[in-house]
Formats: C-alpha cells, structure tokens, sequence
C-alpha cells in the first residue's frame, strides 16, 4: 500500500490555459522519474458526463476501457501516460449531487439537514480520495475544471482547501495554472491578474504552492520576483510555462524550469532519478523531422471545431511520427460535400477518414465522400458512424439498395442494413446508455486487419448504439465487402474491408482512443502508410 501524495491543478484569469496539458506533463515526468502517477479531472458542470454533450460544448467525448464517457482531458492523460484511465478519472458536480441525493433518499444522512459543506464537499474528497485508496499510485494529480472565482467551482476550491488540512502539507499541494499577459502598446508582460487571481484563491483559504505561468514571452527574473513578493510563493516556484510548438514538447519545457524537482521537494519525496525520455524524445525527433508529406480529409460534421476530433488529430501526430510522415489533416465538413463537388474537394487528398457521429445532419457528404474513396482508390478509414456510412455507401451503389439506411437516419427504410442493437430497443435514457468501453473482436486471418494487429484477438473501445445487420451480411459479402471482424460472443461486426480495393476498412470501435505517444495505434500507422504510398504513385 502506498502513501500516496496528492497534487492539485487550479486555473486562474482565463479558461483555456491549458490544465490538462500542464497535469499530463508534470505527470509524464513524474512517471518517467520511477512514480506510478495517475491525473483525475473534476468537472464543475452539472451533466452527469459529457456523453449527452453536443461536441460543440466542449469538444469530443472521450471513452474509457470501463466505459466512461469523459472530457476530452482524459485522453490528453492516457496519450502522455500510456496507462488506462477509469471511470474514478472523471467527477462531474453532476455525478457528485446525483450520489449525494441518493443518500439523501436512502436516509444515509440520518436526518440531518443536507448542505454544501459538509455533504457535498465530503463527497467530492472522497472522490478525489478514490484512487489513492486503491493503492497502486505514488501521486494523483487532480486538475479542477474552470477557473477559480467561478461560482461553481467554490464546493471543489473548498473541498482542497479542507484535505490540505487533513491529508498535511508534505501529502498534498496546489498548483495554480495563470496567465502572464503581455501588453504589446506598453512591451510588458503583465503580473497584476495573476496577483488577482491569487488572491481570489486565497479568499477561499488556500494558498497555491506553486505558480505555473503561461506566457508568450519569457519571464524575467524580476518578474518571478515580483510574483513571488505578491503572491506568497518562493521565486523558484515560480514556472514559466511559454507557448510551444506542439503540446508534446511541454513535459520537457517542464523539465528545463523543474517544476518536476519543485512538486517532489515540496512532497518530501527522492528527486535523485532523472526522467527518462529517450522513447519520448524518439518521437519528438520523427514528429519535427518528418521525410514526407500527405494530406488526409477529416470528413465530419463538426469540424468548424477540431476539439471534436482529438483524438482522431492526435492518433494522426502519433502514426505520423512513426512513420517519419508530416500528416496535414484537410477537414471537410460533411455537410458541404455533394455529388457536384466531390471530384474537386477531394482528389488531392492521399486519405480519407469518415468520422464518428450522431444524426441525419451531413450523412449523404459521408458517403459521397466513402463512394469517392472507393470508386478512386484512396485509403479509406470509417471509424463507427463512418464505418455504418460506407455499409450504406455500398449497399447503395454496389448492391443497388438504393434506400439502404441506418434506422437511426430513417426508421422506416425497407432495406435497413445498419439496425438498433437487440439490447437497445429497450432503452429509455440516453445518458450512458450505449454500448460503451472495451469489448472483444476476433479477426478473421487472411484479412487486412489481421496483418495489421498481428494478432486473431483484439480489444477495443465503442460508443454506438447501432449495428451492422446480419441479415444483409450474405448479399454484402458477396459483393466484395467482407466483415473481418466479428464480437466472438454475439456475432456483431466490428470490422469490414472491401478486399479488392487497396485500402479501405470500416471499423464499429474507435481505436483512436486507443492511440498514445509511446504506442500508436496500428490502424492509424497503417492507414498512414498506405497514404504515403498512395501520395508516392
Ligand atoms: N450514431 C451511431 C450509433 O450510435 C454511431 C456512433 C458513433 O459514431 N460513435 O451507432
């Protein structure tokens, strides 16, 4: 059983600074160091989970092996850590009030009138206590969404103030995450809203041992000094924290300004380890010198929004690393793709990837563009809604099915070749209800896919809801589409190919959340492979 030490990430002047990224690096480096680490991110909204979000909100709903759906943070974690995360990862006020009137309900609370503090915030300590009861890490690193002064965020605020108190200073420290603007009229870097924003922290009765600045100029000594004076922390905790080139290079611009060696000093813990990076910086290395250049078209219906498809854009920095390839993603809004225009939109591109999705809006550009790849020979990759898309593409235009539909689309198709799964036609709710997390798919060997994974049993990730119908699966396969793999247990298809095409695979999972720094993923490395070779014919 470990001790485990704790370490909150605050945000303060503005949102978007970049917590998740901070945690994930200072994780990374902790990690590396020898520590099990693991980063927790508490949500101040009320949805029980992002999972009924529009992506528009707050960007792409993130799933975990257990079947969470979280914030598009969570993947930042497990892109760095290259371990799981869980459904402990992720607390929504939501999820905290759902559990508390609960109890309420159940009479656990005796009695008592139920109130903020101390129901509301002994429930957010012990989640945020959860996974260090389990043992298995050194440090959890807990970032808390928002901004501090948010009115929502006040319960979560008090909540670290009270286990600072209770856990004792060398188990758990506070990180706040500033903005040190820079006034270009006047050619200064700005301290006095981090000065505010601290002050603001301490209004709540915690005092941030350690500041991490963002800035896009660096940060003079006296104006680490200055902050230091007002801000009650010593000018070595003060880290600066510059714009990068990639989110990737954070963890060493972190190591460069210590704030690795400050966070264990502060928790009592052995900084005689240097962190290990070689792997990391590996894939820096390919990432800045890449041999190659290809364009894949992203075709989705949120696109004005790339937050929508993290892990999609992620999985491509990943693959493309690794194959030296610079991967230039051309996004397409599906909505604006016609028969008309495709041939013009589309013929540059070496790849095409069809996104995941919800809904009627924009479907027909999905599969104008699954048809252009299909009917041209570009490599093409359908990950869930797009997988659906190309059975329908090809049920259309191959089998001459020529209503052939999802019934999600359209519920009264005559020829509906993607149907609701048996276990959904019962479902009321939509909040975490789908078919969600890890299952199993065994490959059929002689297939693309079993080159691919080398190997006959693989495990991924899913959010659907809708499936492939078995009943049109025959007539499909006979076509030239074959489904290559298939849920062991019940038969659902996970994996189709069409064989006589160079590269075209449609998969029901997403193995995009699947896909870290240290191990890409190898449909996205082959997806991007076969590009590149597409790009050099
Ligand atoms: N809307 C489809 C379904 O529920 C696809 C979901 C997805 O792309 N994640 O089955």
């Amino acid at each position: 059983m470990k001790n485990t030490k704790y370490v909150f990430v605050t945000g303060g002047v503005t949102s978007s600074l970049g917590k998740g990224i901070i945690a994930a690096s200072l994780a990374k480096l902790l990690q590396e160091r020898g520590y099990s680490v693991t980063i927790q991110k508490l949500d101040p909204y009320i949805n029980i989970d992002p999972g009924t979000l529009n992506p528009y909100e707050h960007g792409e709903c993130y799933v975990t092996e257990d079947g969470a759906e979280t914030d598009l943070d969570l993947g930042h974690y497990e892109r760095f850590l290259n371990i799981p995360t869980s459904q402990a990862n992720n607390v929504t006020t939501g999820k905290i009030y759902q559990s508390v009137i609960n109890k309420e309900r159940k009479g656990e609370f005796l009695g008592k009138t139920v109130q903020v503090v101390p129901h509301i915030t002994d429930e957010i300590k012990e989640r945020i206590q959860i996974l260090g009861n389990t043992g298995d890490f050194d440090i959890v690193i807990t970032e808390i969404g928002g901004t501090v002064g948010d009115i929502e965020s006040l319960p979560y605020v008090e909540s670290v103030r009270q286990l600072l108190w209770e856990l004792g200073h060398e188990n758990a420290i506070v990180i706040h995450l500033t903005l040190i603007p820079y006034l270009a009229a006047a050619g200064e870097l700005k301290t006095k809203p981090t000065q505010h924003s601290v002050k603001m922290l301490m209004q709540s009765g915690v005092s941030p041992d350690i500041l991490v600045c963002r800035t896009e100029h660096k940060i003079s000594d006296s104006i680490k000094n200055k902050l230091a004076l007002f801000c009650n922390v010593k000018k070595e905790d003060v880290i600066e924290s510059i714009d990068a080139e990639t989110i990737y290079d954070v963890p060493n611009l972190m190591l460069e300004e210590g704030l690795d060696i400050v966070v264990l000093k502060k928790l009592q813990l052995p900084q005689d380890k240097q962190p290990k990076l070689k792997e990391w910086n590996n894939f820096l290395k390919g990432f800045k010198n890449p041999k190659y250049t290809i364009e894949i078209g992203l075709v989705g219906k949120y696109v004005e929004l790339h937050d929508a498809y993290k892990s999609i854009s992620e999985s491509f920095i990943h693959a493309g690393a690794h194959n030296k390839v610079k991967v230039i993603i051309n996004w397409i809004h599906s909505e604006d793709l016609t028969s008309a225009n495709a041939t013009r939109k589309l013929k540059n591109l070496n790849g095409i990837l069809v996104a995941p999705g919800f809904g009627e809006r924009g479907i027909e550009g999905k599969i104008e563009a699954i048809k252009y790849a299909r009917e041209n020979n570009i490599p093409f990759l359908g990950i869930c809604l797009g997988m659906q898309m190309a059975v329908i593409e090809f049920s259309r235009n191959v089998l001459g099915l020529k209503d052939a539909n999802s019934i999600e689309m359209n519920e009264k198709t005559s020829n509906p070749v993607i149907n609701l799964m048996e276990e959904q036609k019962s479902v009321v709710n939509f909040g975490g209800t789908m078919r969600l997390g890890a299952w199993d798919c065994k490959l059929s060997k002689n297939s693309k896919v079993f080159n691919i994974y080398k190997k006959e049993l693989i495990s991924e990730r899913h959010r659907h809801r809708y499936e492939f119908n078995n009943d049109y699966l025959e007539q499909i396969e006979k076509a030239g589409m074959i489904a290559t793999g298939k849920n062991p247990e019940t038969g659902l298809v996970e994996v189709v190919e069409i064989t006589s095409h160079p590269w075209f695979i449609g998969v029901q999972y997403h193995p995009e959340y699947k896909s870290t720094v240290l191990n890409p993923h190898p449909l996205f490395l082959d997806f991007v492979k076969a590009s590149l070779e597409h790009s050099l014919n």
